[in-house]
């Protein structure tokens, strides 16, 4: 293409039209519920997302492993470049059900609004981005690039088959840019961009000090399991509660100047808008302003999620446990990897005489991370400036995982969010939603960044 871009009117004029019938599609496909780790469900979703992107035109294949739900990749469009779309039909467990207004997988619409399991995280997020493609084809004719849908059923339980998955294609990762499964506006409308997302390790710590559980009264003699592990991971904390283990920083980049400056840009008013949700006057550490920034996009985390031992019901039990276990996430940064972080945590248990704790990998995905003034995150800030009409905040990464890695690493393919969901969707909490008008929204920004896109002189590596 060159010249000036399409104006875009017969294309909102589509989008316009279409709205009501696309909002019916995604209430049906709200209606499957595939939360995963339940195969009848997630190949009802596997299925229906197929078929959609046939009816879309796209050459659909989905590709199976043993143990895992299908990747549905579809292809549609050609050109000189190609945007990997990334997406996932699995949703999140619904429960608790009770706390829901209406049950979750009989969407409702009221207020303007879409509410079901999956209404954002990531069911609204993806048809939108295949509306898009539809409604260009029926105003311009044929896209200006090709674009892939990638849609994994593992997102939510950590996509640990999705590197097998496009192993089976490895030619699946070879694209110019990609996009990140969704994107935001803020309440008051602004579009906010980010260029990636943290990568994630889980762990669980077992410990068993004895062959079965003992009556209380020999706690004098025999070990407490629930004791022990408790003291080992009192040393993982400093008395600020920062974290303590040696080498959880390994790997990380130093932030570059391009990072500093989008920091030093963010807007310090959200802390105070975490206080204020949370209830706490102050942040571990005493940490605020840009240093509280800093800290929260590059620090390496360190954070118990549960932990169990011995008798947890509501009526006492006099017993001594003997077997004890804790399950923890390490959020890591870019060039920081898995393995690493488990081998930290040995070496720190080994050195403070915990040998016997016993460490389980649970989930590990590296992170991946786009720089901000990268030309696709600007181009994604600029195309949805033009339709919000309120300047866009840029990111530097997504506080939660995004399986970027996986897709973007070996051909170092740059990406970014593009979207509009609201902080107020509750994606993975009950009452889950989408607004009617925000779907409309994704749609325009969607297609307006397809042709800025193509646009684009040069579309670099992530260095
Ligand atoms: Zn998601």
């Amino acid at each position: 293409m060159s010249g000036a871009g399409p104006d875009f009117v017969a294309f909102d004029r589509v989008v316009e039209t279409r709205l009501e019938g696309w909002t019916r599609e995604l209430v049906e496909y709200l209606a499957i519920a595939s939360e995963g780790g339940d195969p009848a469900g997630l190949r009802a979703a596997a299925d229906w997302t197929a078929d959609r992107l046939r009816r879309l035109g796209a050459t659909v294949e989905i590709l199976e492993l043993p143990d895992a739900p299908p990747l549905v990749v579809g292809e549609v469009g050609d050109g000189p470049r190609t945007l990997n779309a990334v997406q996932h039909y699995d949703v999140q467990p619904a429960e608790p059900l009770e706390l829901w207004t209406t049950p979750p997988y009989e969407p409702d619409i009221r207020d303007g609004r879409v509410w079901a399991r999956g209404a954002t995280d990531n069911k609204g997020e993806l048809l939108p981005r295949v509306w898009a493609v539809e409604a260009w084809l029926e105003a311009h004719g044929p896209l200006p690039c090709r674009v892939r849908f990638l849609v994994e059923g593992q997102e939510e339980t950590g996509s640990s088959a999705l590197d097998a998955l496009l192993d089976l294609r490895p030619s699946l990762r070879e694209a110019d840019a990609a996009l990140i499964e969704g994107g935001g506006l803020d309440l008051s409308g602004r579009p906010t961009i980010v260029g990636g997302g943290k990568g994630i390790v889980v762990i669980e710590l077992n410990l068993r000090t004895m062959t079965q559980d003992a009556h209380s009264s020999l706690s004098v003699v025999l070990p407490n399991a629930g004791h022990r592990l408790v003291q080992a991971l009192a040393t993982f904390w400093d008395a600020e509660g920062r974290p303590a283990v040696a080498g959880l920083d390994a790997g990380k980049r130093p932030p570059t100047p391009a990072q500093r400056e989008t920091l030093a840009r963010m807007d310090l008013r959200e802390l105070d808008d975490i206080r204020a949700e949370w209830g706490v006057e102050r942040f571990l550490g005493g940490l605020d302003g840009v240093a509280a920034l800093e800290a929260a996009t590059f620090e390496t985390t360190l954070n118990v999620q549960g932990l169990w031992a011995g008798h947890t019901e509501a009526t006492p039990k006099t017993v001594t446990p003997a077997e004890a276990h804790a399950r923890l996430d390490i959020r890591i940064v870019p060039d920081q990897a898995p393995d690493e972080m488990i081998a930290a945590v040995r070496r720190h248990l080994d050195a403070h005489g915990y040998a016997d704790v016993e460490i389980v990998a649970r989930e590990g995905e590296p992170a991946w991370w786009t720089p901000p003034d990268h030309a696709v995150v600007t181009t994604a800030a600029r195309v949805s400036e033009a339709v919000a009409g309120l300047e866009a905040s840029i990111g530097i990464s997504m506080p939660g995982t995004v399986p970027m890695h996986q897709v973007c690493a070996r051909h170092r393919v740059p990406a970014t969010s593009l979207g509009a969901g609201r902080a107020d969707c509750r994606a993975h909490a009950p009452d889950e939603n989408i607004r009617i008008e925000d779907l409309a929204t994704a749609t325009r920004i969607t297609g307006r960044f397809l042709d800025a896109f193509a646009r684009l002189p040069e579309v670099p590596r992530v260095p």
